[in-house]
């Protein structure tokens, strides 16, 4: 029986925040000087995540996603990759990454089960990057991609926000990326997630103005479907390029009535929204498989039809201070 929810969307695919703590600072994800991260004692343990896994694969999940904050910051995330590979009924295991780390542990997490990847790079400029992540170095994000190209974590997808006034005149050559290396180059707009505006009324810019440089370039997007499955991305590939290029609109283009996700929060909560403020703990249920599983099912039941982010940056069904930035949800 699948999970459907009360829109009739069925569930198959669970999105875990496995820490809120970063390596990195992006300037749309976190103030300059972090976030108040959640203590060590109060994320939920490897353990507790895998039952949530378990009863959640009964029930038909068979899609998870690693991600964060930064997931490779979390200690030993290889056994958690090792432990989710193992439930039964878990077909497909990716991850979210800043890609910073992963020369260090590619060949590790390939080897526990990691499927794939996608990557975060908002700039091919050392400079900007560096200003965009505020502390990080754009030949560590690039070696981080070479890596996830060389053992196999295919198909390695990067994820660019886009914003106006900083990386929107490197559009085309994230294009020309695309032409060149087998990687799948997903724009998505910029979102105004959290309590604070990260900048969002100053940068925002719907994906429009993608469509618009490729056409001005000469370059021809053709609709195709990504190995892998495209998510809520429209997929395109270039005219003899190697990789393709995806468009994510949540905002110009609401894509909520294909939503398949439930997400887990680093320290246990349920949510079935990322733009929403309800949320459900798991810690009062984690060693009783069919509680748990009914709780996956009330949060599912109350999932809205659709988020109510625009592109004035306001939401009013969340209250103020409410908001979760992205890194305390996960992207
Ligand atoms: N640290 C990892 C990374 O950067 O890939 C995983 C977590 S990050 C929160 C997941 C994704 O959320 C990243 O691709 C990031 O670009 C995206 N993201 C964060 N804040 C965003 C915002 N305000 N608007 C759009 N995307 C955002
Ligand atoms: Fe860290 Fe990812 Fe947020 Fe950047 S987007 S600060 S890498 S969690």
């Amino acid at each position: 029986m699948p999970l459907i929810d009360g829109h009739g969307r069925k569930h198959d695919y669970l999105r875990i925040s496995v820490t809120d703590r970063c390596n990195l600072r992006c300037l749309y994800c976190m103030d300059a000087d972090g976030i108040d991260q959640t203590s060590h004692s109060a994320i939920l343990s490897y353990e507790d995540i895998v039952k949530v896994v378990s009863a959640g694969a009964e029930l038909g999940i068979n899609k998870i996603r690693l991600t964060g904050g930064e997931p490779l910051v979390r200690k030993d995330l290889v056994e958690l990759i090792r432990k989710i590979t193992a439930v039964p009924g878990i077909k497909d295991l990716a991850m979210t990454t800043n890609g910073t780390l992963l020369p260090h542990y590619a060949a590790e997490l390939k080897g526990a089960g990691l499927n794939r990847v996608n990557i975060s790079l908002d700039s091919l400029n050392p400079v900007k990057y560096r200003s965009i992540t505020r502390c990080g170095e754009l030949h560590d994000a690039l070696e981080g991609i070479e890596a996830a190209l060389q053992y196999d974590l295919k198909p390695v997808k990067l994820n660019t926000v886009l914003m106006k006034g900083i990386n929107d005149d490197e559009v085309l050559d994230f294009l020309h990326l695309a032409c060149e290396k087998p990687l799948h180059i997903r724009f998505i707009e910029y979102m105004p997630i959290g309590d604070h505006d990260h900048g969002y009324s100053n940068h925002y810019l719907p994906l429009d103005h993608i469509r618009a440089t490729a056409k001005n370039a000469g370059l021809t997007l053709t609709p195709v479907p990504l190995p892998g499955g495209a998510g809520p991305a429209e997929s395109y590939s270039i005219t003899g390029g190697k990789g393709t290029i995806g468009l994510i609109h949540p905002i110009s283009k609401h894509f909520c009535s294909t939503c398949n996700r439930l997400r887990l929060t680093p320290e246990g909560s349920l949510k079935a929204c990322l733009y929403w403020q309800d949320e459900e703990p798991v810690q009062p249920f984690i060693n009783d498989k069919k509680a748990l599983q009914a709780l996956i099912k009330k949060v599912l039941n109350s999932k809205p039809a659709e988020h109510q982010m625009d592109a004035d940056g306001k939401c009013g069904a969340v209250k103020p201070g409410k908001m979760r930035t992205m890194s305390r949800t996960g992207g």
